[in-house]
């Protein structure tokens, strides 16, 4: 009997094969060698624990679809279909980016040809639009508190009530960044309630500031309180600290308006006279990837010349669509941000259009129906709360999800009860075409 590595054929075969000769055009030599050796390896393996050994063609098909799934982009555009607005997994707030590949005006000032500040003009939007003295920009809003802390709190105490030494995804928690800051945490109080007098006792010489941070994933009922921010502030006045806010999903405008409960908004967190707030650029601000420090100029001035802001300064597109994002709110055009396009959708169209799109699948010979159901703004903010939404149901389960992940344009749904359910909260009516094509692909192609 022949032995298991005899009956497959060698590499250099494989690379003879005209379709992989082909490919070497698109993909590169190296490539196609790698996708050969590899498409071997794993028959190799399969005929050990007793799989028949493939044709030829067949492992030239194999390391044909490996060198096709690594060509895909590397970030592909997905439809969002999970009914999670603000979707971590697919990079929070939706952002039409436009790579321009041209150079832009970053720091140079136009009139006088002069070096320019990289920041000022996002500083300024900032500024206007939250009615503040000072503001700056970093990466994300743990590196705003990183560098909070770092530039004014080293060595010295935060006092942080238990209740709300939070851990946001992505590994974010709030002892370990206080401590990789180098600040001192003074806990206060208990999980379900912290009172000012807490605070009071806690604070000493040492002491920077109180940090009060928004909980943002997670809600708490029955037995709870903590003071009102005023209260706070007046007991910080009185002791000469900081009031530091960390307040995380960047609200800035009535929720209500969009059918969620209000909640206080960073202008109105500034107004009970806490020195700083902060929070990222992409989630309810619904821009770009950034961390955001508004407040008076006294508590911000300090952080300008740390040398971790230069280490943590964001890319010149994020800047640029920051600055964007931020004159669309400024104009009070919200709907031009894309989440808010999204948010301000009706129930009604959303119903209308999952009625479309059930039919037009009807028509492909998918049964599809439409269902009601909820959607979450998610990704750290409003954690308690959902908006009424449509979408549509497809007989499917885990196997369906994934083709429709698999489609050349990506649907994510969620599964539930032997069913795929596609929301349409958070999927832009310009994209319901892309989405009826990818829908009747995957479902044509299950086993
Ligand atoms: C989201 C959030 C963070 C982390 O913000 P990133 O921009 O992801 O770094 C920190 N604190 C709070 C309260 C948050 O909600």
């Amino acid at each position: 009997m022949r032995s298991p590595q005899a009956q497959l054929p060698a590499i250099h075969r494989l690379l003879a094969h005209p379709r992989l000769v082909a490919a070497r055009g698109l993909h590169g030599a190296g490539q196609v060698l790698t996708a050969a050796r590899e498409a071997v390896a794993t028959a190799r393996q399969q005929l050990a624990s007793g799989a028949p050994a493939p044709a030829l063609d067949d492992l030239v098909e194999r390391a044909l679809a490996a060198l096709a799934a690594r060509a895909r982009s590397a970030y592909p555009s997905v439809l969002n279909a999970t009914g999670v607005l603000v979707h971590t997994n697919l990079g929070r707030a939706p952002r039409r980016t436009v790579e321009t590949g041209r150079y832009l005006a970053l720091e140079v000032d136009l009139e006088t040809g002069e070096r320019g500040e990289r920041l000022g003009p996002v500083v300024d939007r900032l500024i206007r639009y939250f009615g503040c003295e000072a503001a700056t920009v970093v990466t994300n809003n743990a590196a705003a508190l990183v560098l909070l802390l770092a530039a004014r709190a080293a060595r010295r105490q935060v006092v942080v009530s238990r209740g709300e030494l939070v851990e946001i995804g992505g590994s974010f928690r709030l002892p370990e960044i206080m401590a990789a800051a180098g600040a001192d945490l003074v806990e206060v109080g208990c999980t379900n309630r912290t009172r000012t007098d807490d605070y009071a006792r806690a604070i000493g010489p040492d002491t920077a500031a109180l940090l009060v941070v928004h909980r943002s994933n997670f809600h708490m009922d029955g037995f709870v309180s903590s003071p009102g921010l005023d209260e706070l502030v007046a007991l910080a006045r009185e002791r000469g600290v900081e009031v530091w806010v960390d307040q995380g999903s960047g609200c800035h405008l009535d929720l209500s308006v969009y059918g969620l409960r209000r909640e206080p908004t960073v202008r109105e967190i500034l107004a009970t006279g806490a020195e700083i707030v902060l929070f990222s650029g992409d989630k309810l601000l619904g821009g770009a990837q950034a961390g955001i420090l508004v407040g008076t100029a006294a508590a911000i001035e300090p952080l300008r010349g740390h040398p971790l802001r230069r280490a943590l300064r964001p890319d010149k597109s994020v800047l640029a669509a920051l600055a964007a994002t931020l004159d669309a709110h400024l104009a009070e055009r919200h709907d031009e941000v894309p989440l808010y396009r999204l948010l301000a959708v009706s129930q009604a169209d959303l119903r209308r259009r999952a009625r479309r799109l059930a039919a037009r699948l009807r028509r492909a010979g998918v049964a599809a129906s439409i269902v009601a159901t909820r959607s979450v703004v998610g990704g750290g903010t409003t954690p308690d709360q959902s908006l009424p939404s449509w979408g549509l149901a497809l007989r499917g389960g885990q196997g369906l999800a994934r083709r429709l992940r698999d489609q050349a344009v990506p649907v994510v749904g969620r599964v539930e009860e032997g069913h795929v359910i596609l929301d349409l909260r958070a999927v832009f009516e310009d994209e319901d075409a892309l989405l009826l094509a990818s829908v009747v692909a995957a479902v044509a192609g299950e086993p």
